[in-house]
């Protein structure tokens, strides 16, 4: 198909297919089905290719989406290949943020003012399966060998990032994780209904040929600090930040009440064939989630697919207008996502502006006592205000909570290396080229933006390793997508 800058104007978007409801409740496959190659070439040529391109400002990554819509609406195959080279251009790993990334570049495409925007993200994990099918993406020429080496811990997308940026550099790079495998919440949190695990093994397998060394078991800690300086020239801290925001309230400690990160990776266990079944199960069970953001829409689609009697989300936010389209009232900004997974189509009973009073039962959890309340802003800031006579009890067997992340759970290890923390927030400081206190000590990821997004992880992943790749070789060709301080649009 030819390039036709009109295209959006004969062409509607269409969104991936996803398998019916009723069928993938049974299983933790995919939700969302590959399209084929000429539905994304029809999709790819909605794309104006404006003068000024919003979407790159969207993307933290700034990826060169025009470009790559141009060559897919080409659709023939060496296009398709060229695609995927400027793809990699600007992200290492695609095929993550094509699977999972909230798309802030097609709440910024210019077609939103108006219309529905391009369909940027199915175009983007359409390019990097299809190059991965067709055997286009080996494993890169690395940079001849430097004397250097650098630790990165942990594996999760950003470390992931900086580790190959810097292999690619021509450094020794050693990769250390706890867990038993490679990949941070992509591997344990998000469950496989959402991405699937065997994307992160085509990639490490990428990785591991290009030389990067992965260390899986091995939790560093404050007594290795001194091993690390001897053995390392540089450590990248991409430990996240994965401390959760605990709850107070009467009853915490019942047996039934769980974080969410103690219940999702069981799941992610068992569709890995490690168990049978999950150590915290929602089968037979009325389950509450409390929280409305994407850990809770995550927690809610693993507890339908376990057999849950009842799911109930409860928030103390007030419910989010529903969107009837895709125009984006605050383009180019990202608007709310709250409540708008496809989860939510799986059976979910609702509480918006509620709030939990106590738990109750004895020694375990039997019900969450809750309160209606309303948001009054005073001097911009906002109060949830109880309503009077407003409690009433939900039934609850388990209940999960998932009210946020307040910041990374490695304190010793950052301390111990002489690296300080963001007073009130929990991350890592660091400053404007990723260093922290310590010299040779760097931090990227959400271990120092915070809870935030893949895209955001790579980024940042990019960045610091540009900044160590410049402190170690005395230059660096390598890209800087972002810095410490960027915010999105
Ligand atoms: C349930 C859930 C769902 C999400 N869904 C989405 C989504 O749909 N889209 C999206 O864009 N983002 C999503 N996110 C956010 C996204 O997963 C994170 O922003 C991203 O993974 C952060 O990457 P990271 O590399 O900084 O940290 P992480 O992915 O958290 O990885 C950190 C790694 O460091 C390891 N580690 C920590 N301390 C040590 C130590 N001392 N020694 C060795 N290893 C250590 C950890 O085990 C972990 O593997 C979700 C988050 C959660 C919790
Ligand atoms: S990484 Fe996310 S923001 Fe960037 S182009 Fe892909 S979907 Fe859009």
């Amino acid at each position: 198909m030819a390039h036709d800058p009109q295209g959006f104007m004969t062409r509607p978007r269409v969104e991936l297919p996803k398998r019916p409801v009723p069928e993938r409740v049974r299983d933790f496959q995919p939700i969302y089905l590959r399209p084929k190659a000429d539905a994304v070439a029809e999709q790819a040529s909605r794309c104006m290719d404006c003068g000024v391109a919003f979407c790159h400002a969207g993307c933290p990554l700034g990826n060169l989406i025009p470009e790559w819509n141009e060559l897919v609406a080409r659709g023939e195959p060496a296009d398709w290949a060229d695609a995927s080279e400027r793809l990699h251009a600007t992200n290492n790993f695609p095929e993550f943020t094509g699977w999972i990334c909230p798309a802030p570049c097609e709440a910024a495409c210019v077609l939103a003012i108006n219309d529905a925007p391009v369909t940027i993200k199915q175009v983007e994990m359409s390019i990097v399966e299809r190059a991965f099918d067709d055997g286009n993406l080996p494993p890169q020429p690395v940079a001849p060998p430097t004397a250097h080496s650098v630790a990165v811990v942990g594996s999760g997308p950003a470390g992931l990032a900086a580790a190959q940026q810097l292999t690619r550099s021509g450094h020794a790079v050693t990769v250390f994780e706890r867990d038993d495998r490679v990949g941070g919440l992509l591997r344990y949190g998000i469950p496989d209904f959402k991405m699937p695990k065997d994307i992160i093994d085509r990639r490490i397998a990428q990785m591991a040929a290009e030389g990067t060394s992965f260390r899986v078991n091995t939790p560093i800690t404050s007594a290795d600090v001194e091993r690390l300086s001897a053995d390392f020239d540089a450590v990248v801290l991409a430990v996240g930040a994965l401390k959760p925001r605990e709850l107070d309230n009467p009853g915490r400690e019942l047996d039934g009440v769980h974080q969410a990160m103690q219940y999702l990776p069981w799941g992610n266990r068992v569709a890995a064939g490690d168990l049978d079944r999950p150590q915290i199960d929602a089968s037979g069970k009325h389950v509450v989630i409390i929280g409305g953001g994407d850990t809770a829409a995550d927690c809610l689609g693993t507890a339908n697919r376990q057999g849950a009697l009842s799911v109930t989300v409860l928030d103390h936010n007030p419910a989010p207008l529903k969107r009837v389209d895709l125009v984006n009232p605050v383009w180019p900004a990202a608007p709310p996502s709250r409540g708008v997974s496809p989860a939510h189509d799986e059976g979910v009973h609702e509480a918006w502006a509620h709030r939990v009073v106590e738990f109750v039962g004895d020694g375990h959890v039997r019900a969450v006592a809750v309160e209606q309340v309303e948001v009054v802003r005073i001097g911009g800031v906002r109060h949830f205000n109880a309503v009077p006579q407003s409690r009433s009890e939900l039934p609850a067997d388990l209940v999960l909570l998932a009210a946020g992340f307040v910041g990374t759970d490695s304190d010793e290890l950052v301390a111990a290396l002489g690296a300080r923390e963001v007073p009130g927030r929990g991350t890592v400081a660091v400053d404007a080229r990723w260093r922290t206190a310590t010299e040779n000590v760097y931090a990227c990821g959400d271990a120092t933006r915070g809870a935030s997004l893949v895209v955001w992880a790579i980024a940042e992943g990019r960045a610091c390793a540009a900044a160590v790749d410049a402190d170690l070789a005395g230059s660096s060709e390598l890209p800087t997508p972002v810095t410490p301080t960027s915010r999105p649009l």
